[in-house]
């Protein structure tokens, strides 16, 4: 897996302390739920940046009073996984405390503009984030099974349904992957559901 450390993409360090979670039902896969520049596609120099202005603004989000970047990774076009909050930490992005408790958020560097499909490195990526977070997060579930194993499970691209709504959803799931692992609200930057809470 292509790991970017926080330290490596510029993180601001949170103003608050985390949440500790001891394990997870699986993974929820995020997309940005707004535009994503075509211009990160060819030079991955940007993406870092990318990343640092998801983390700002989500917090400079009041109303949510995030205290960090709301997800757990995020997957840049080249397919390397972003550390946000990272392993054994509650996210803030799947829409109330137990959601955030209950699987890690994954976002997409996708978009309603710009990049509003993955790229097939993308996809690799967010594959390599699923089986880390499985590593870890899901090890009280099942066994992560021998390496490689959900990789060549996968179809070589998984077509993503951009809705209205705000939400981003694979038309075929991982066959191996947990039944709970499945697309959601992807728009932690806009107002939330009044059943969520700051994180
Ligand atoms: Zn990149």
């Amino acid at each position: 897996m292509k790991l970017v450390s926080r330290s490596e993409w510029g993180a601001a360090a949170p103003t608050g302390s985390y949440t500790r979670i001891s394990s997870t039902r699986g993974v929820k896969i995020h997309y940005e739920g707004s535009p994503v520049p075509d211009a990160l596609l060819g030079d991955h120099g940007r993406c870092a940046g990318h990343v640092r202005a998801i983390q700002a603004s989500h917090m400079a989000n009041t109303s949510e009073g995030w205290i960090d970047i709301a997800y757990s990774f995020v997957v840049c076009p080249h397919g390397y996984v972003h550390e946000g909050r990272g392993l054994g930490h509650r996210n803030g992005a799947n829409g109330n405390p137990t959601l955030n408790a209950g699987h890690y958020a994954v976002c997409a560097m996708v978009g309603t503009s710009g990049i509003t499909s993955p790229t097939d490195e993308m996809l690799d990526g967010l594959v390599d984030a699923i089986d880390y977070c499985r590593s870890e997060g899901g090890r009280r579930q099942r066994s992560p099974g021998p390496p490689g194993r959900v990789r060549h499970r996968l179809p070589r691209r998984r077509p993503v349904r951009v809705g209205s709504a705000g939400r981003a959803q694979a038309r075929s799931p991982p066959a191996t992957a947990p039944a709970s692992t499945r697309c959601s609200r992807a728009t932690p930057s806009a107002p939330s559901p009044a059943a969520s809470r700051p994180a």
